[in-house]
């Protein structure tokens, strides 16, 4: 029997498969800081922060939980720090379940600057050895860890599968991720499969570091720990991956969820998506990793993500840029100085009930710290908003009549 700290599950509510043949779905997963009604929104708060924003106001606008960065927190403040502070949720005034990504995804970034979602095409360049221009190589990969130097103060660190369940314990998450290996598109084939072998052996590595702490650290609530699927574009990869780790009990020790990572190929995503989610067992949760756009949000839905995270809508805020029905506007245009009205008519957000458009026009401007917070409290609810209606959408058994209606407007308009 488990005591009532420990307490992790997931519950399928509604699925689109008998209407449709597809995987999504709705339910609801449970944690020791409380309930998520999924398909759901997770707001980024990379450094224990959504930046410019209270933890407050993001509860108000309908988050129902925050994901923090683990190599952020490793270098400032340490992960040790906040461990003495009861765990990041209370660290940081957030009465609600909490993620951290497991910092794979960043020090590999470091490695080669990728963007996380790419156009491919044909042509596209494939090499191990390619990084984005201008960026120097700061991560090494060998088949036991990653050394990196901080971008912080350029100090020497190594994360191993161990230390990053390590880090990820300390900061006390209800739902951590396994360190993995996060390729980038442009690696050939044979880069792929090598790495997706090293990424299944740390996957082996994270659950015995996982259940010696989870042990180790009985008072502490229950942490859950999800495996994350790599395999890049290719379908043999992505089902192999999620066969073996959703295959993986090391003594007793499974993962709880899954983490659909890894960069993407933005036309096939949906496709990648149901490869891996046919592969995985129905009763445990599935995260979309750094996934946030409209589209995407979507399609990755309809394909069987229950979560998704994404730092998008706040740092598209941060640059005044902001989500209308009709299209994402910059709120520093022109045609915004005299709109004595919200943003978004639509929108029940407390930027939207309570100031214009003219106003954030006139902050952008002014260069005033208003201007994002007002923006980045709009942008969030405009995520958390869309994929909550989705959860609805399926519950009423329209999610294809709210998909049309939101695609049609918000791309197809042009003003
Ligand atoms: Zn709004």
């Amino acid at each position: 029997m488990k005591k009532e700290g420990s307490i992790f599950n997931y519950r399928v509510e509604k699925s689109l498969t008998e209407s449709s043949g597809k995987l999504g779905r709705s339910g609801v997963i449970t944690t020791p800081h409380g309930e998520i009604a999924t398909p759901a929104f997770i707001p980024v708060g990379t450094k224990a922060t959504v930046k410019a924003v209270l933890p407050e106001a993001m509860k108000t606008l309908g988050a129902q939980a925050l994901l923090a960065n683990a190599y952020h927190l490793y270098l400032q403040p340490g992960s040790q720090i906040l461990d003495e502070a009861g765990g990041l949720a209370s660290f940081m005034n957030w009465a609600g379940p909490t993620f951290t990504d497991s910092g794979g995804f960043q020090v590999l970034s470091l490695g080669v600057g990728f963007k996380k979602v790419i156009a491919m095409d044909d042509k596209t360049f494939r090499s191990d050895e390619v990084i984005a221009e201008k960026k120097e190589r700061l991560a090494h990969v060998d088949d036991d860890g990653v050394t990196f130097k901080s971008h912080l103060d350029g100090s020497m660190h190594r994360f191993t599968p161990e230390i990053s369940l390590q880090i990820q314990h300390q900061l006390g998450a209800d739902i951590m991720f396994a360190f993995d290996e996060c390729t980038t598109l442009h690696n050939t084939r044979k880069y792929q499969e090598k790495s997706l072998e090293r990424t299944r052996l740390w996957a082996k590595r994270c659950l015995v570091e996982h259940g010696r702490l989870t042990k180790e650290r009985a008072s502490k609530p229950y942490q859950a720990l999800f495996g994350v699927l790599q395999g890049a574009q290719y379908e043999d990869l992505r089902r192999k991956a999620a066969r073996d780790l959703a295959g993986l009990d090391e003594e007793g020790i499974s993962f709880d969820g899954f983490g659909l990572g890894g960069a993407l190929d933005k036309a096939n995503l949906g496709t990648i998506v149901s490869w891996m989610v046919e592969e995985l067992p129905a009763n445990k949760p599935r995260h979309l990793l750094g996934i946030g756009e409209p589209d995407d949000l979507f399609v990755g839905v309809e394909n069987g993500a229950d979560t998704f995270d994404c730092v998008a809508p706040s740092r598209q805020a941060r640059t005044s840029a902001v989500f209308t029905p009709r299209g994402r506007v910059n709120i520093t245009n022109a045609k915004y100085k005299r709109q004595f009205a919200p943003i978004d008519e639509s929108c029940d957000c407390y930027t939207c009930t309570h100031y214009t458009a003219a106003y954030l026009n006139h902050l952008f401007h002014a260069k005033e710290m208003l201007g994002a917070t007002l923006a980045t409290i709009h942008n969030e609810r405009f995520i958390v908003r869309l994929v909550d209606q989705m959860r609805e959408a399926i519950n009423r058994g329209e999610f294809y009549d709210l998909k049309e209606d939101f695609m049609g407007r918000f791309y197809g308009s042009k003003d």
